[in-house]
């Protein structure tokens, strides 16, 4: 927290990176100087928004197939990174997956999935990094949560319960963090509201849209780009007295 980032340039992991919010995060670092470690299910997206950010200048740009549910394979990723480069710098836990079903007709292997992308997949992506970044004395992790961490999900009724459950561990898992890895790690949250990716595309598209929109106080959906600029705020060095936080980017539409 009191420290400056080590000289260099510095290396970001965004998971869930190859479309998305995920995708703009990783733009929004390139443009910061930062390299750029893809990591997603689906290694080809992976590797076309790398070659992206490559063909848009980006100091160096990654692509790995990874789930994040795997702890053997954050580790694998991140010893990958610190041969290649000798420094993870930033981490941001993204990856996540929708989850419309009643609490009725949810199955125990839909929690498993549920729980074990967002918050397993956040712990072991945290795991794997917290090692180096508390070695070069300064680091940067960031849980993208959700408005329904909160308020159980709303937007038209559709149950989210173990999505909530899971993002809601998200945001404890980063008030601990927060405290383990100070003064070196900073770690927060950012809790958006309906952001228009594929993932919430059954919330807003067609006729329902116009109701949705009216709800939001700001007057339109999010962006994954008001999503990545609060990423790359957090990852800053303007945000060094920041930690422990959960970022509410949404609109307005729920405020607590
Ligand atoms: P998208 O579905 O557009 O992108 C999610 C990305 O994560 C996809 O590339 C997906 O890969 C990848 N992914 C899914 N599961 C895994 C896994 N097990 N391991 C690695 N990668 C995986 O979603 P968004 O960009 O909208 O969502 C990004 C994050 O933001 C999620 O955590 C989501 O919960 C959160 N969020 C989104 C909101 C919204 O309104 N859009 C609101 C609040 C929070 P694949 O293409 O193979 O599925």
């Amino acid at each position: 927290m009191g420290m400056a980032r080590p000289a260099g340039d510095p290396v970001a992991i965004v998971t869930g990176g190859g479309r998305g919010i995920g995708q703009a995060i990783g733009r929004a670092l390139a443009a910061d100087g930062f390299r750029v470690a893809l990591v997603d299910l689906n290694g080809q997206a992976a590797e076309a928004a790398a070659q992206e950010l490559r063909a848009n200048g980006a100091v160096d740009a990654l692509a790995y197939q990874a789930d994040v549910r795997e702890y053997a394979r954050a580790q694998e990723v991140v010893a990958d990174l610190l041969a290649r480069f000798g420094r993870v710098d930033a981490l941001v836990n993204n990856a996540g997956i929708a989850s419309p079903k009643p609490f009725t007709e949810l199955t125990e292997a839909d929690w498993d999935l549920i729980v074990g992308v967002h918050l397993k997949g956040s712990f072991n992506w945290s795991h794997a990094v917290a090692p180096s970044m508390l070695a070069a004395g300064w680091g940067r992790i960031v849980c993208i949560s959700s408005m329904n961490a909160k308020h159980g999900g709303a937007f038209p009724a559709l149950s989210k319960t173990a999505y909530a459950a899971a993002k809601a561990g998200m945001l404890g898992l980063i008030r601990g963090l927060a405290r383990d890895l100070a003064p070196a790690v900073t770690a927060n949250a950012i809790c958006p509201g309906l952001i228009e990716t594929e993932l919430s595309a059954a919330m807003w598209e067609g006729e329902k849209g116009a109701a949705v929109v009216a709800a939001i106080p700001a007057g339109r959906l999010g962006r994954p780009g008001d999503i990545a600029d609060a990423a790359a705020f957090l990852i800053s060095e303007r945000a060094s007295y920041i930690t422990g936080e959960a970022l509410d980017v949404n609109g307005g539409v729920y405020i607590d």
